[in-house]
Parts: C-alpha cells; structure tokens; sequence
C-alpha cells in the first residue's frame, strides 16, 4: 500500500466504527499561550476534555499535522541521526469523549492493525502501567485483561510512570496508557542478538519501536498534585503514520518509505550525491563521509516538511517565539546541506515543488501557498547563508588568534556570541574548531546559554493558582446580541505575572468577546447596586471568555450586571467590519492569490497582512480605498448565519483561513460580496464605519505585505491633521492661491542660487590658494603655507588640494578655518615630508587638536581634525608647524 492509500484506510476504518472523520487542526497555533505548535492529536479537542465544549460527536478521528520541537516533546535532536523520529509528522488518531473506554479502544486497534492491515501479531508488543503506590493508583488490570484477549501473556509489559502515564499538562486531565510496539528487526539481525523482541521494548532499538499509544483519561490531576475522578472517561489515542508506513511497507527506516523517498530523490539529483538505503546498507557498511550524506539529506527531507507546513498554516520564521523555532529548524537544514551535501547556496526551497506533488493532495494548503512557501524559504535561506559566511569568517579568525597563541580551547563566550548573532548552532562551532584540532569550552556556553534562558524564562514567568468554583456550568456568549447582561460568576482564579496580581473570572453569562482572531478583548465593568468591578480585558481560552480584573467583588457569589464599553465595542466592530470589505477588494484589485496572513483589529487602527508578491502601487491602494468607501455608502447590513456546518458555510463560499482552527459548525458574516468565517463582532451595516483610509503600506516578510487603515472618527482626526499641516505651510508662503507654483518656483530659485554660490565659491577658493602659495615662507627647503580664515569644511578640504596642486617642491600647509563658530584644523603635506622627513599628519593633528578641544585623524600625508574652541585656532595651527621641527 502507498501511503497515501494508507491514510485513507485509516479513516475508513475509523468510519466504519461509526467515527466522525475530521479535519486536521493547524499545526501552529495561536491562541492558547502554553503551546505554540501542535504536539499530539489531542490539543484541538483540550475544551472538550476540559468540559467546555459540547463533545458531540462523541467518536471522532482524523490525522493531525504534529511539531515536537519545543517544550515537552522536543525530539529535534533526534532528527535525521535516527530513522523514526521526525520534527513534523502526521499524527492518526481516534477519540472516545464518554463514549468506549479501555476495551473499545484496544478491540479497534488490535483489528485495524492485524485484521485490516495485517501486521504479524507475533511482531508486536503492548505495555500497560505498572502502578503507582505513591499515589494510589493499582496496576492497570483492566487494560492487560482487553489486551490478553489477543495477545500471549509474554507479550504485555508492565510500564513505569514515564512511559504509561500520560498528563496533560502539571495540571488537568490525566491517566495510564497503553503502548503498541513493533519488532521490526530482519531474520538476521533477531539471529545475530539472540535477544527477545519483549527485552528490547522502550529501550531505545532503532527496530523495536513504539508506533501506537493509547491514553485512558480517567483523573483530573489538581494544583496541589492530588487526583480526583474525571467527569467523563476519554480515549485519546496517536499514531505516528510515517512509522506505520514503514511497517506496511517492509521498511527499516522511515526515510525508506514513498513518504520520504521522493524527496531524497529529488536531493540526490541536485547534490550529485549519493543515499545509502538501510538495505543497501546490510550489504556493505559505510563510511563515516556517506554517514554525514545520510544525515544530511535526513535532517534536509525532514525540515522542509516542518518548514513548508509552518508556512502554509501562517507560522513565517522571524526572531521570537513560534517564529524563531521555525527559523532554527531552517538553519539547522541549511548548515547540514552547507557542509556535508556542499550547498553553498539555497537549496531546501528547490524541494519544495516535489513535496507539493506527494502531499498537495491530502493538505490542499500546501499547493494553494507553494509560490509564498517556495519565496519565504529562498530568501530565509539566503539571508542565513550570508551570515553563515560571516560567522565562518569571525571564527576562522578567532581560531589563527587561539592558534597564534598556543591555546586548544576556544572560548565558550565567543561560541556563545557566534550562536547568538550570527545563528551558529554549537555543533556547528565545535566542527569547525575540531577540524582545526581545537576544542570548544562547552560549560562556558552552557552557562551563557542558561542567563539567556533565565531571562526568557523571568519575563514571561506566569503563575496560576486553582480555579475556585462558585457554581456549575459552561459559560454562554451572548456578546453578538448583547452588550449588557445579567449574570453570575461560575468560577475565579489569581494569576501572577512579573510580582504583579490579577484575577481571572469566568461568567455564566457573558456579552464580552474576547480577544480572538485579531480582534482585541472588550473592556467594561461588572455591576450591581454594592459596587462596581473594572474589567480591564477579556481574553479567550478553551473556548469561553476569561474577564481579567484587578481585584475580586467583595461577594463573587452576587448576581451583576456585565456591561461592556460600548464606544470602544463599536470602534472594533467598524474596524473588523473595514478589514473583511479590504480583504474582498484586495482579492479584486490584486488578484485570488491574496490570502489572509494576519489582522490585528482595535478600537483605533486596524492591520492586515496578506499574501502578495510584489509591492502594493499607489494607484492600486486608492482603488481599494475607492472600493471599500463605495461599500461603506451602499450601508450593506450584517448577514450572519451562526452554527451552520462547516461544509455548508464552504458552499456558501466563505472564506477560511488557511492555519484556522474551525469547530465543526462555524459563524459566517456576510457584507454583500464579502463572505468569510468569522467569529468576531461587526458593525451592524458598513455604514457604521463612516470612512476608510489606508494610512501605510509595507513588507513585513518575503511575499508578505501589510496594510495599516483608519476608519471613522480616526479618519476625521487624520483629515484634521493634514488640514492643519497645509494651512502652515501656506502660511510660510504668505497664503499664496498657487502654492505648488509658489514652492515649486522657491525650489528653482534655491536649486539656482545653489549652483551659484558654489561657483563663486570655487572661484574664491582658486584666488586664495594663489594668494597663499605667494605669500608662502619658504624653511629649509621646505613651503610653508599657513592661514587662519573662515570657511565650510568642504572649501577648506578643496583649498588644501588646490594648495598641493600649485607647489612643486616640499609642502607643509596648515589651516586652522571656522564655520558657524565652530573651528576646523587641517593639514597637508607633499609625499616627500612623509617618506623623508618622517612626519605624520595624522598624529600632528591629533597633538595640536587639544588646542581647539577636539580630535580627528586622516593620512600620513592629510588629515584633519574638529573642535569646540575657536579661541585656540591660531595657535593650533602654530603648534603643527612646530612639530615639524623644520
Ligand atoms: P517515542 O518514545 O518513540 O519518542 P512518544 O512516547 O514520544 O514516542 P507519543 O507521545 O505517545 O510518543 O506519540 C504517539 C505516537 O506518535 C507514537 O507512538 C509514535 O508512533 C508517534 N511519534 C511520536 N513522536 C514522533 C516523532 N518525533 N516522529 C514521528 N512519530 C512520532
Ligand atoms: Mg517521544
């Protein structure tokens, strides 16, 4: 079976098991501030888990686009030295929220594996907790009983903490798990080691591996570490589809499969260079210079995956977050292509076009953004190839130095600096230095590296305490029909960030959005006749809106009155409203390949960026302001359709988001022609936003512009302004009817008078030159030309040139010239007094400088040197000639 074909037997099993099959969340995401990339299926249903929203259906499974590459799961240096761990990589799961438990879950497994697809029972092994008698948790019994239905006895291993109990986070949902591991060794290699495949389980055999883990949530772990029952029993389960590609398909390593191979292919042709599959390698050994080819176009296959994915869902490399793991992954692949597959150029962006071909279809994503993905890479990688070059240089020269002087250690501060600012990873460091016979000081990099740590770490520190429940129940938003409503706290927690206390409520009842989707959290109070609560935000999180206050209600049990600011509301609402009508006359204006890259939505300004290759003209953006302002007259009232399924919301032809996560039914705003999914709050009719004007147009990223827009009263102030500046400037020109004419004509007079001067300049500096050659002394040999005169620095440079020009012989010239106050000393030399006389100008100048307070330096033969104190110009100029020492 391909894999592709693979896929989709897993979906069509899981169907048939009456599953919903669903769409893959993003792989980055963007609203939940304790994970920035996806890491297991189970992120995109944590609400559901969490009990804040409706599990319905009950049965779901998909395949999930997964990054582990920071935080917790982090196998990014695994990648590329072994052949079954990837950074990106596909995720098949299926879930049970209250619906099977154990029994269920492990019955489905053990029939997709063995009855659907095959695989040799006798090759597979399963484990199940072992127990915790610290915290009271028995043996899971009940898991070994399912499995002892299918699988000898010697097959079932007991598994510690680590490996069998899964947790969600410190806090939250948790509970044991079960693991499917596969023998995957060669008749031979089972001969060689004469060791049982039970032996080698979670013992880290590159053949004898996990590729299926099936979670059983049944506690819910507290902040002071105890566990209590969960309210409904979850499976949550997660292959890893390129290990179970590899299994199907007779493979030892995963980069052997079709889901690598034509990648592999496709850098074997551009490198020239050679791969070595697992099976060629059982017939001969390798070396270790194929070893580093291997690695390479590993690291290189697997890379572009992550990258390109990251890209398609929004994730651009930049210098922080997210951003910045995504940048490290790309230079990671561009120093392994740089060094062992001799790339001294871009090189991972010319994959981009066969990955396309394999995945386009199961991630449409991919080939609808392949021109953005293909831009973004090149130039990223460009940029880390000059620097890479620089870096190089830097250490080359700190290794002659360290050489010079007879030591074998670089020091880790400078790797450290190498790392920082020019990107160079460690490893990448030490290899340089070893092939120079030099070690590099690693204790002192780690020590630097743990300061930069801690000082990410301390600024971003957040501490939550437990959530105190005053009552049960999910919250309801009724935001879209409501600014003001009855309500009760559910439930409140203190959050500490940087020493500094707030608290976070959650209402039953809520008409504040917020923030979400670029659109920023409302603000308002909480009332009743007792008092009255700020609310200084409102952010999203699983799903319901969380009021951030800055001190509780003296009875959070009372009823209150939830108002929301309305001036500020509405300001939000008529920009969100403007960004969706922009968006449609971009996509007019410029083309269908303007897509969506981010918005940022507030009461004052509103910014959008979007997909676009080139920059955006000026007749261009008055089109689109011309466009969207004729929309806003039509007054085109709100059409809203809220919980339509997704996929009639696609036939009505809205708008998703590459990147967005989308629940199963999904809100769609309508303004006319422009119809997108949206979550956010608008203007009841686009005449509300009263008038767009796009105030700045730029490049934030390769292929990435952004657009920054004021409407309404902001538009008013901004008229306003302009008003102001041009009455100002009329009033410079004595309130002229013409005033182009008028300016246009001073510029002429100016640009004339200019030439003018600098003729007569140029003409007062000849007559002086003369003039002081004539009067020049003349001391052992030697024309001496002194003057003191006031002139522009220019002239003075000119005049001394003239003055070299017009003598023959030996030359000391010395002018001491001031220009508004401010005094200026330089000298000039004919090359004889250099190489003769041995006289330095630079030097003098900087000796006699004191004189005037200042400093400067130049030439052997002409330098010169500014000042504060025009007092002391003669006698600076005195002091130069007596240092010549005539
Ligand atoms: P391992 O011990 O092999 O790292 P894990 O315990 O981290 O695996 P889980 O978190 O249980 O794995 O993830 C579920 C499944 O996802 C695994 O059984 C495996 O098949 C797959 N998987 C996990 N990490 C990776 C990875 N980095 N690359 C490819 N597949 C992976
Ligand atoms: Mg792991």
């Amino acid at each position: 079976m391909t894999a592709n074909e693979i896929r989709d037997s897993f979906k069509k099993f899981f169907e048939s098991k009456q599953h919903a099959i669903v769409p893959s969340a993003p792989m980055v995401i963007k609203d939940d501030p304790t994970l920035m990339f996806t890491n297991a299926g189970m992120n995109q249903w944590k609400d559901i888990i969490l009990g804040t929203r409706d599990p319905e259906p009950r049965r779901r499974a998909d395949t999930q686009k997964c990054l582990r590459v920071s935080g917790k799961h982090n196998d990014l240096e695994e990648v590329g030295h072994d052949t079954y761990h990837h950074t990106m990589f596909e995720m098949l799961g299926n879930w049970s929220f209250g619906d099977y438990f154990k029994e269920g879950a492990i019955d489905m497994a053990w029939e997709y594996l063995v009855d659907v697809l095959k695989l040799n029972p006798e090759d597979l092994y399963v484990t199940v907790f072992e127990g915790s008698p610290e915290e009271n948790i028995p043996r899971d019994d009940e898991a070994a009983s399912y499995w002892a239905k299918h699988v000898p006895v010697d097959h079932i291993i007991n598994g510690n903490k680590h490996d069998n109990f899964w947790e969600m986070g410190d806090t939250g949902p948790c509970g044991p798990c079960s693991e499917i591991h596969v023998d995957s060794r060669t008749p031979e290699q089972r001969t060689a080691s004469g060791i049982s495949g039970r032996e080698l389980v979670n013992k880290d055999d590159p053949q004898v591996i996990e590729i299926w883990n099936l979670v059983f949530m049944q506690f819910n772990r507290k902040a002071d570490g105890s566990l209590e029952k969960l309210s409904m029993n979850v499976i949550d389960t997660g292959m890893g589809f390129e290990r179970l590609v590899r299994m199907l398909q007779g493979k030892h390593s995963n980069y052997d499969t079709d889901v690598f191979q034509p990648i592999i292919k496709a850098e074997q042709q551009l490198t020239g260079l050679k791969y070595v599959t697992f099976e060629e390698e059982q017939d001969a050994p390798i070396t270790k210079e194929q070893d580093d080819i291997n690695v390479a176009m590993r690291v290189c296959a697997d890379h572009l995956r992550a990258v390109s994915f990251s890209i398609a869902d929004g994730q651009l490399p930049s210098n922080a977050k997210a951003g910045y793991v995504i940048r490290r992954i790309l230079r990671r692949a561009v120093r392994y292509a740089y060094t062992f597959l001799g790339q001294k150029e871009g090189f991972l962006y010319k994959l981009v076009p066969t990955l396309v071909v394999e995945m386009g279809d199961a991630f449409p994503e991919l080939k609808a953004q392949q021109q953005l993905i293909s831009k973004v890479m090149k130039e990223e990688e460009d940029a880390f190839l000059r620097t890479l070059d620089k870096g190089i240089g830097m250490l080359s020269d700190a290794i002659d130095e360290l050489k010079s002087q007879g030591g074998k250690e670089l020091n880790g501060e400078k790797a450290f600096r190498l790392f920082d600012t020019y990107g160079f990873p460690l490893d990448l460091t030490e290899l340089i230095c070893r092939e120079n016979g030099l070690m590099v000081n690693e204790e002192q990099f780690n020590v630097e590296m743990q300061k930069q740590k801690e000082r990410a770490r301390n600024a971003a520190a957040v501490e939550n305490s437990d959530w105190t429940e005053l009552a049960q129940g999910e919250q309801q938003f009724v935001g879209y029909d409501y600014t003001e409503y009855e309500c009760h706290i559910l439930r409140y927690r203190k959050v500490t960030q940087k020493k500094n206390e707030f608290y976070e409520l959650v209402l039953d009842y809520t008409p504040f959005y917020g923030e979400m989707g670029g659109q920023v959290g409302d603000a308002g109070v909480i009332c009743n006749e007792a008092e009255t609560i700020e609310i200084i935000d409102s952010k999203r999180e699983n799903n319901q809106t969380v009021h951030i206050v800055k001190q509780l209600p003296k009875d959070p049990t009372a009823q209150f009155m939830a108002c929301v600011d309305t001036d500020k509301r509405d300001a939000s609402a008529a920009n969100h409203t403007a960004t969706h009508l922009l968006d449609y006359a971009l996509k007019q204006v410029l083309g269908d390949h303007v897509e969506q890259k981010g918005s940022f939505v507030s009461p004052d300004t509103l910014r959008f960026d979007f997909s676009h290759f080139q920059k955006v003209t000026d007749e261009e953006l008055r089109q689109v302001e011309r466009m969207v302002n004729d929309m806003i007259r039509q007054n085109i009232p709100l059409d809203e359709h809220r919980e339509v399924p997704f996929d009639e919301a696609k036939k009505l032809g809205a708008i998703a988001l590459f990147g967005e996560k989308y629940g199963d039914k999904v809100r769609v705003v309508r303004f006319g022609p422009s119809c997108e999914f949206c979550g956010g709050i608008h203007a009841s009719s686009t005449g509300r936003i009263g008038f767009f004007k796009i105030v700045a147009e730029s490049s934030v990223a390769a292929g990435i512009r952004r657009i920054e827009a004021k409407t309404g009263k902001e538009c008013e102030e901004l008229l306003y302004k302009t008003e102001d500046l041009l009455r100002v400037v009329k009033s410079f020109f004595n309130n002229a009817k013409d005033l182009q004419g008028v300016i246009r004509k001073y510029i002429e007079e100016h640009d004339t008078m200019k030439k003018e001067i600098e003729t007569f300049q140029a003409q007062a500096v000849e007559r002086i030159a003369r003039q002081l050659v004539e009067k020049a002394r003349e001391v052992n040999g030697v024309k001496v030309v002194r003057s003191v005169l006031p002139m522009e620095p220019a002239a003075a440079k000119d005049l001394a040139f003239k003055i070299r020009a017009a003598v023959e012989g030996s030359l000391l010239c010395v002018l001491g010239t001031t220009y508004q106050e401010k005094p200026q000393l330089s000298i000039m030399m004919s090359d004889d007094m250099v190489s003769e006389h041995g006289l330095n100008a630079g030097q003098m100048v900087r000796e006699a400088a004191k004189l005037i307070q200042g400093g400067g330096g130049g030439q052997p033969h002409y330098a010169q040197a500014g000042g504060k104190n025009a007092d002391g110009l003669s006698a600076a100029v005195d002091k130069v000639i007596e240092l010549a020492k005539l």
